[in-house]
């Protein structure tokens, strides 16, 4: 499954003539075998062993190109860090308060919120984001 996925992210690489390097190959594996949403800097320390050459910044950068490309999300939160999110299948997060996993789940489309919301305000919507909070199942355990 995950090897079908990095397969098929090359192939978008390959369409948009992005040079396919042993860094962003390895960025790709990270984002799809591990679903954790992770910030450039988790992505970096799970890598540098690996590329004792690559900068933070060159993470960053491939990262860019990749949700340029439109094969990842970029979740951007004001002043923190942005996570990335493998996949362009529209979905929606649950966060958890206590140990910040954030979880993936499946939804109809919120597409009437963005009409509602155009004819309230005035906007012009291009997108909308749902995220729930809440105790994710691990950490009710934990109680
Ligand atoms: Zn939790
Ligand atoms: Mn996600």
């Amino acid at each position: 499954m995950a090897e079908q996925t990095v397969a098929h992210a090359i192939e978008g690489l390959k369409e948009s003539n992005v040079r396919i390097t042993p860094q962003r190959y390895a960025i790709l594996e990270f984002l799809i075998e591990h679903r954790s949403h992770p910030t450039a800097d988790e992505i970096f320390k799970a890598l540098e062993s690996r590329f004792p050459n690559m900068s933070v910044a060159t993470i960053y950068n491939n990262l860019r190109k990749f949700v340029e490309i439109g094969i990842v999300q970029e979740m951007s939160y004001g002043d923190a860090a942005s996570r990335f999110d493998f996949g362009v299948q529209k979905h929606y997060h649950a966060i958890c308060t206590d140990c910040g996993k954030i979880e993936d789940f499946f939804y109809p489309g919120l597409e009437d919120v963005e009409m509602a919301s155009s004819e309230l305000t005035g906007y012009q919507i291009s997108e909308h984001r749902l995220e729930v909070y809440g105790v994710c199942p691990n950490c009710q355990k934990k109680g």
